[in-house]
């Protein structure tokens, strides 16, 4: 599903953030990249859905090579992958139905199939009864919910999750949390960045742990490891 080989990232300004990394992560898995701030966990993730080019090596996402792909195809790739971020991304001035039917819309899907599969997806992750209302009038977890719908609206085989509880109290992050395990149950690979090492301790998943660019310890049901 995806594959990294020998990949290095060195931004412009001469930062290496990726040094080497090699990594394959199977379909349906659900995987933790854990690490101290600047130790490379965003780039990493970036990488992989291509909002950054690396400077070598190649990387593979659903059978495509994302050192090769146009980036007049990069959309197209991302139609297969929900991304969800640490503060939501939503159109604050479009309503929670509006936002998620969005993500349709753009790939031309008929009004009738958006309104089905948006009141489902809502429903999924227990939000609605607020469809109309607009993120400004929800709580950080509410709109964390709305940016989750968005990003599965479209069934993609994996979703990509960059802090997805760093801005929620503990117990909204607990119930985000089991929104992403459901839908890892129903088949979709998950990839999170994360810093929440009471939630790594206690729903076991694979953790990748990154330091200075490269991957440090990859365990499966491992732990955030005491030294971050
Ligand atoms: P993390 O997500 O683990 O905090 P990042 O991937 O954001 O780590 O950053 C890794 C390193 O790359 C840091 O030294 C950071 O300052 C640098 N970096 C990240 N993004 C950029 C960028 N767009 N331009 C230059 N340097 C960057």
């Amino acid at each position: 599903m995806i594959e990294m080989i020998d990949v290095k990232k060195t931004y412009s300004n001469g930062v290496s953030a990726i040094n080497g990394l090699n990594v394959k992560i199977k379909p349906g898995e659900f995987v933790y990249v854990v690490g101290q701030s600047g130790a490379g966990k965003s780039t990493f993730i970036k990488l992989m859905y291509r909002e950054e080019k690396p400077t070598s090596g190649s990387i593979l996402v659903n059978g495509l090579n994302l050192t090769k792909l146009r980036n007049s195809k990069v959309p197209l790739f991302r139609r297969n992958i929900g991304m969800v971020f640490q503060d939501f991304k939503l159109l604050q001035n479009y309503s929670v139905y509006e936002n998620v039917a969005f993500a349709m819309e753009v790939i031309e899907k008929d009004k009738e199939s958006i309104k089905t599969r948006v009141m489902e997806v809502l429903d999924l992750v227990g939000i609605k009864h607020k469809a109309r209302m607009l993120p400004s009038e929800l709580s950080g977890g509410e709109q964390q919910r709305v940016a989750i719908a968005r990003s599965i609206v479209n069934e993609p085989k994996v979703v990509i999750a960059d802090e997805p509880t760093g801005n929620l109290d503990p117990e909204t992050s607990w119930e985000i949390m089991n929104i992403f395990e459901t839908i890892n149950n129903s088949g979709t690979t998950v990839i999170m960045a994360t810093h929440n090492r009471d939630i790594v301790n206690n729903m076991k998943h694979r953790v990748i742990a990154i330091e200075g660019g490269k991957i440090v310890r990859d365990e499966q049901q491992g732990d955030y490891g005491y030294e971050i």
